[in-house]
Formats: C-alpha cells, structure tokens, sequence
C-alpha cells in the first residue's frame, strides 16, 4: 500500500441497492426492492456528526492507519449489520445511524461494573443485617443490593 493512500482511501460505499424495475414495458412497479448485500466486517467512524459505515467482505481496514473518508475520523471495528435489521430498526424511514453499534470487542468492564463488583457482597452483607435489626428474615433481592450499589455509586461520584 502507498503510504499517499491513508486517510483517503476509504471509500463510502452505498450499499443499499434499488431496482425499480421500471425498464419492463407493460409492468408497473409500485414498490422499491432494497436489500443489502451481507458484509463480514464493518467500521464505524467514532465522530457521532458523521457515523460513516464501512463494510468489507474481509477485514481490509486497519483502524490505525486508515481514517473515515469523509470526516478523518477515527474508525472503529464494529460487528457487521445484519442484513434487513437496519431497514427494520428504522423510525419513520430515518435509518438510525451511528447508534446502536455492537463493538467488535467486548468492552473492558467499566468502572462500575468494578464498582459493583467489589461492593455488591458487602452491600448484600449491610443490607441482611438491617433487614434482620427490624426482624425481617428473608433473603435481601438482588434488585435491591443493585440499587443500593447504584446509590453507593452516584455518591462516590458525586464526591469526585
Ligand atoms: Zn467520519
């Protein structure tokens, strides 16, 4: 590859195909076919104005040398789309772009999954306990425990 190539090189590819068929004499064509060809691999630009799409038969984009084509954007592998899930997922014919991506790698927990993680277990343990000060005996919900962290973590954060 031409290192002249980076950053230039990706190319915004319509893959919405539509035949209307209207070259057939005689046939009138009332409908639209639009389908999308399956793609393997997908990229998705990370600039939320921009939320270009790329997707490629193999995993020809290296996220490190290669940018969005329309707004240099960093580019981020995603899990390609499913065929007629966009079309599906669209509201009142405005396909959604750029939400609803599935990262290609699973996420490193976030801090509070950690959170909730290192804590649950005692948070459970304080709220058994107060539970069994007012004489209840059974077994705190899981529900709770998770609101209590929840609580636990909207106050830690709201000290940093
Ligand atoms: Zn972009």
């Amino acid at each position: 590859m031409r290192p002249s190539q980076f950053c230039n090189n990706i190319i915004i590819s319509s893959l919405i195909h539509t035949n209307t068929h209207s070259q057939i004499p005689g046939v009138i064509v009332t409908t639209k076919h639009t389908y999308e060809i399956a793609y393997k691999y997908a990229w998705a630009c990370i600039n939320a104005n921009c939320a270009v799409v790329i997707k490629r038969h193999s995993r020809s984009v290296d996220v490190n040398k290669q940018c969005c084509g329309r707004c240099k954007g960093k580019l981020v592998e995603i899990e390609a789309p499913t065929p007629g899930i966009s079309s599906l997922s669209s509201n009142n014919g405005q396909v959604r772009r750029g939400v609803g991506h599935t990262p290609k790698k699973k996420a490193a927990p976030s801090a509070y999954n950690l959170f909730i993680k290192a804590n649950s277990k005692k948070v459970k343990e304080r709220l058994t306990q107060q539970r069994l000060a007012e004489g209840n005996t059974s077994k705190v919900p899981q529900g709770d425990v998770m609101k209590e962290c929840a609580r636990l973590w909207k106050e830690q954060k709201s000290k940093m």
